[in-house]
């Protein structure tokens, strides 16, 4: 085989399946390396991870895949041309389903399952009911990943991790989570942090070379002296001076300015700019922040400096300025082993009993309950769930204010598909809805166009023992100057039957994160740089870059690459997060103003669920616009 030596001594010609999954089929990689690459794994078929199938064939479980996930190639190949206007009339159908529903709802995440859930619950278990979504599995962000090694199966989160409570979830999200049997205040008993304890495991920091002049790992940021711990990092004295001042008592400052000019200065500049111009750092010590920021991402250089402040960020606590008890965020996160894929395999439970087996399940039963997916989309139930349906066109019969329906057109297996619906939810995503249904007045399109979502990673590596961690000492380490900044190992919950990893000899999932962004470009633009270097960027390019990046950074404690990594999942979301607003990217405007307000309003028969909608980017938001939209047609048809 024609392997560049590098290449070998990282693994990438071992046999795990690399490929990009188009509605289940593997497309074959292209390129030189591929090239060279191909015959050797097919030369074998020992796989290294096999997947497993407890729903039926390996095709028909979807959380078994590996390589490319998340918003996966063929998912989202009809987002381009929509958005085109390649669909401004209403397309010709090449199957008439014929079918009609009291409700199609457009999108299958967590809002679209608890549109779901919270319609059947008031208007009774006879409405026929559609959910359409893109994707070959439900869940939307929340989704499941599963590898198979030596007889024992791994379980991790390719999504959404967890539950964050009790902040800041509604009347409405919690009831809806207590209702689906989920207790997040016992999330101590499953959470086994015990091993990482025992071996004095904690956070720690990769400096890379291209950026610190050598790879190295410093283990204890946050849990030693900070003097001690920059002392041990590839530093220049004046950036080791400056990054121990701000992270020690700070003088203030902003001196000679009073608390409401500091408050009002603080909200127009970003963290780094504080850094550099008031706590006059060195300009290599922002580096060192690269990889921090505020919620939903925000990065050094795009989290205003109030927030950061208000979050008890390095440079801040001389100015005098409080900290915000709300920054302190959830006191717990729950979260299942497939993190909240549990939270949509209960909805689904509850919609189709007889997709998932075992009853009613709670929180103790979910996690193992085998998964029929055949069972999603069966004539017979009145609630059907239809995978790798990509809807390109939703438009009333006639005038949206008298209209008694609305036709909905999606493509499947190449095919263009209509249904009718009596009503129809938006749970996907606000950027689309403008091609979706080009009839919505103009200053709504443009409301819902203002967002630009989060592009990020989830990826999930499965390695045979974690050794080399506990070496290191590190259970989750920070590399702020590369592709992935997060990595940690995820031991998995145990709970429900499943037990988590607890000895650095077993195998692990390491869960590498990553938010692909350009420092120093408006925050949206960073985003949209970002989306696209993740749309544009094959598995086999991002395996590379994972391997080289454990192999650097483990190296040390003894990890080799070719032999430890058994399995590679990379979920790409360049359709992350929620966009939410701030006071360096956005208008101060009234909250009635802002784009997001503006872009959910009904039209006609169709309302607008999903967490765009709520300018928010967690579960509970999701719940909650599912609410609201459902709310609206109930309002609509005369109901309340
Ligand atoms: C990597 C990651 C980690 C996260 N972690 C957390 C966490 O730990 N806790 C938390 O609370 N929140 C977390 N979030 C946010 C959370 O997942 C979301 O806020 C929430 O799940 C969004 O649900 P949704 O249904 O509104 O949207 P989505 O989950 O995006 O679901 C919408 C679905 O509609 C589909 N769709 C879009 N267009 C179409 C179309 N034209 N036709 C058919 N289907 C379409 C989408 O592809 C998607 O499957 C995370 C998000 C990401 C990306």
């Amino acid at each position: 085989m024609n392997i560049r030596a590098d290449y070998r001594e990282l693994g990438m010609d071992r046999h795990i399946p690399r490929r990009d999954f188009l509605n289940g089929l593997a497309i074959g990689i292209t390129g030189a390396y591929a090239a060279s690459v191909m015959p050797a794994l097919g030369a074998s078929n020992t796989a290294a991870v096999r997947q497993r199938a407890p729903g039926g064939a390996p095709e028909m479980y979807p959380p078994a895949r590996i390589g490319l996930r998340g918003n996966y190639p063929a998912a989202v190949a009809a987002f381009g041309p929509m958005q085109n206007g390649a669909y401004r009339q209403f397309p010709g159908l090449d199957v008439d389903t014929g079918e009609r529903y009291d409700l199609v709802i457009v999108g299958g995440g967590i809002s679209g399952l608890a549109a779901a859930h919270f319609w059947r619950r008031a208007l009774g278990n006879t409405q026929k009911i559609l959910v359409l979504d893109n994707h070959d599995d439900f869940g939307g962000h929340a989704k499941r990943n599963e590898f198979t090694y030596q007889g024992r199966t791994f379980i991790g989160y390719g999504g959404t991790m967890g539950i964050a409570t009790p902040f800041p979830y509604s009347y409405t999200a919690k009831r809806l989570i207590e209702e689906l049997g989920v207790e997040v205040e016992r999330n101590a008993e499953f959470q086994d942090r015990h091993a990482f304890e025992k071996l004095n495991l904690g956070p720690a920091m990769f400096f890379d070379k291209e950026h610190f002049g050598e790879d190295r790992v410093v283990a204890g940021n946050g849990r030693i002296p900070w003097a001690e711990f920059f002392a041990k990092a590839p530093l220049s004295d004046d950036v080791r001076k400056d990054l121990v001042r701000v992270h020690g008592h700070n003088p203030d400052y902003m001196a000679g300015m009073s608390v409401d000019e500091k408050i009002a200065t603080l909200a127009k500049i970003s963290w780094q700019e504080f850094l550099l111009k008031y706590a006059k750092v060195h300009p290599d010590a922002i580096l060192f922040f690269r990889g921090q920021g505020g919620r939903n991402n925000k990065r050094v250089d795009t989290t205003p400096a109030l927030e950061a402040a208000r979050r008890g960020s390095a440079g801040f606590n001389g100015l005098g300025i409080e900290r915000d008890e709300g920054f302190r965020e959830a006191s717990y996160t729950f979260h299942f082993p497939d993190g909240n894929a549990s939270i949509a395999r209960l909805l689904v439970n509850r919609l189709i009993p007889a997709a998932l087996a075992g009853g009613t399940l709670t929180m103790n039963t979910v996690v193992q309950a085998p998964l029929n997916y055949a069972a999603l989309d069966e004539p017979a139930s009145t609630v059907r769930i239809r995978l790798s349906s990509t809807v390109v066109r939703v438009q009333h019969h006639g005038d949206a204010d008298r209209s008694k329906a609305v036709r909905v057109a999606y493509l499947r297996d190449g095919k263009m598909h209509g249904v009718r619906a009596a009503n129809v939810i938006l749970a996907c995503n606000n950027a689309l809805i403008p091609a979706l249904m080009p009839e919505l007045p103009d200053k709504q399109k443009a409301a819902l166009a203002y967002a630009v979502k989060v592009p990020m990673m989830y990826n999930n590596v499965l390695i045979r023992r974690w050794s080399s961690f506990a070496k290191l000492g590190a259970a989750n380490i920070n590399s702020p100057c590369m592709l992935h900044t997060g990595t940690s190992l995820d031991p998995g919950s145990t709970v429900g039957g499943y037990k988590g990893v607890t000895t650095p000899e077993e195998p692990i999932i390491v869960h590498m994160t990553s938010n692909p962004n350009k420092p120093g470009l408006p925050r949206k633009e960073q985003h949209r740089a970002g989306a696209e270097q993740l749309l544009s960027t094959t598995f086999e390019q991002f395996e590379l870059e994972i391997r080289q990046h454990l192999a650097r950074m483990l190296g040390p404690g003894g990890f080799d690459p070719a032999a430890d990594i058994v399995g590679v999942t990379v979920n790409r979301w360049p359709y992350g997060y929620a966009y939410t607003y701030d006071a360096l990217a956005d208008p101060d405007v009234p909250p009635e103003k802002r784009p997001h307000v503006i872009g959910r309003q009904r039209f006609g028969r169709v309302t607008i669920a999903n967490a765009d909608a709520g300018a928010a980017a967690f579960t509970n938001q999701a719940i909650d616009e599912a609410h609201r939209a459902v709310e609206e047609l109930f309002v609509n048809n005369g109901l309340t």
